[in-house]
């Protein structure tokens, strides 16, 4: 059961439905987000609402069987959208392309970076300074001061910043120079940082954890809301199988599931996910009509001289021509899929 508080409630009315739900043999954890105030209530299966949406304070009430509750469309039955300061939005209606290096490597790199992403209208730019790497001698990213001038480029113009922060020290630091925060898949069930990242007032682009189920993937989501953070944006990007014949699996059937259990916004990344990159643009089409809200693509002036993952990069020329081909599938979508 979800209960939606009234907004400003005194502490002492909370505390007394606190107690009411206590003797009719329920838990209740207060979670208080920047939007609302929610009691997420575990204990009986079977309780008649009605007498607890009557009680003084109470805004709703839900039953919401999934254990991840506040991330689940159980209660929240419309699309969750993204708003920034300047009304940019992620939401249903727009695919949001998120395009940009997997390494930040230099100022030049940014510039040209940024100049093709204006010029095709794309609006956040990814780019990691901290580098999970497999190996501790490959390259592990220019830390803050490659975010500096990633980000001063990317705010001259009007484009968002997306970056992987890999622990909780890193999070202030970055904090002022990032407009998205991404976890990455090794850092999915990290619970310390999902902590943190609920109490920062910034998305949260989180991505599935390699071996990870859906469920725990919901529960990572669900760590980041109730500590009080509700924009969070989930991102599949391929799960471990036992095929070799590519980097990963893209799991396609997480697009629709997620979009169906959780209220939150669905994300793909068929770089990750696929990691060739002859087989990027076919993936990435392929999410929209899974019915992705956005992508996040890894492009390179010139992927061979990429400091990490060129293979799976798409050059300019091969961006240009999937952002064409990805908003062409979002208008067929929308005529062909009735939501
Ligand atoms: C990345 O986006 O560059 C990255 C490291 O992704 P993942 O965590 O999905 O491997
Ligand atoms: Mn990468």
């Amino acid at each position: 059961m979800l209960i939606q508080l009234e907004e400003s409630l005194s502490a002492e009315l909370q505390d007394s439905i606190i107690e009411e739900l206590k003797t009719h043999g329920y838990k209740a954890s207060l979670v208080e987000t920047r939007q609302a105030q929610y009691l997420i209530c575990n204990g009986k299966k079977e309780a008649d609402i009605r007498y607890f949406g009557n009680l003084p304070g109470v805004k709703d009430i839900h039953i919401v069987e999934d254990a991840n509750k506040l991330v689940s469309r159980q209660w929240k039955v419309q699309d969750s959208e993204i708003r920034f300061d300047d009304e940019t939005l992620i939401s249903r209606d727009d695919l949001t392309i998120v395009m940009g290096p997997c390494s930040v490597e230099d100022e030049e790199q940014v510039i040209k970076t940024v100049e093709f992403l204006k010029e095709n209208n794309i609006k956040f730019m990814r780019g990691g300074i901290f580098k999970p790497r497999s190996s501790p001698y490959s390259f592990r990213g220019l830390g803050i001061e490659g975010l500096k001038f990633f980000s001063a480029h990317c705010r001259a113009n009007g484009i968002k910043v997306v970056s992987e922060v890999m622990q909780v020290s890193q999070i202030e630091p970055m904090y002022d120079y990032v407009d998205v925060f991404q976890v990455g898949t090794r850092n999915s069930q990290n619970y310390n940082l999902l902590d943190e990242l609920g109490k920062a007032d910034k998305p949260v682009l989180l991505k599935r954890g390699m071996s990870g189920t859906l469920q725990e993937f919901l529960a990572s989501a669900e760590y980041i809301f109730s500590n009080g953070n509700e924009n969070i944006i989930l991102c599949e990007r391929g799960i471990r199988t036992f095929e070799k014949a590519y980097r990963n699996t893209m799991d396609l059937n997480a697009i629709p599931f997620l979009r169906d259990k959780s209220h939150l916004p669905v994300f793909s990344d068929p770089s990750h996910g696929v990691g060739i990159r002859n087989y990027v643009e076919p993936i990435a089409l392929a999410s929209v009509m899974a019915g992705a809200d956005g992508v996040l693509i890894e492009i390179h002036e010139c992927p061979p001289k990429a400091f990490s993952d060129g293979d799976q990069t798409l050059d300019f020329y091969q961006a240009r021509r999937a952002i064409q081909r990805l908003r062409e599938t979002m208008e067929l979508r929308k005529k062909l899929v009735v939501e």
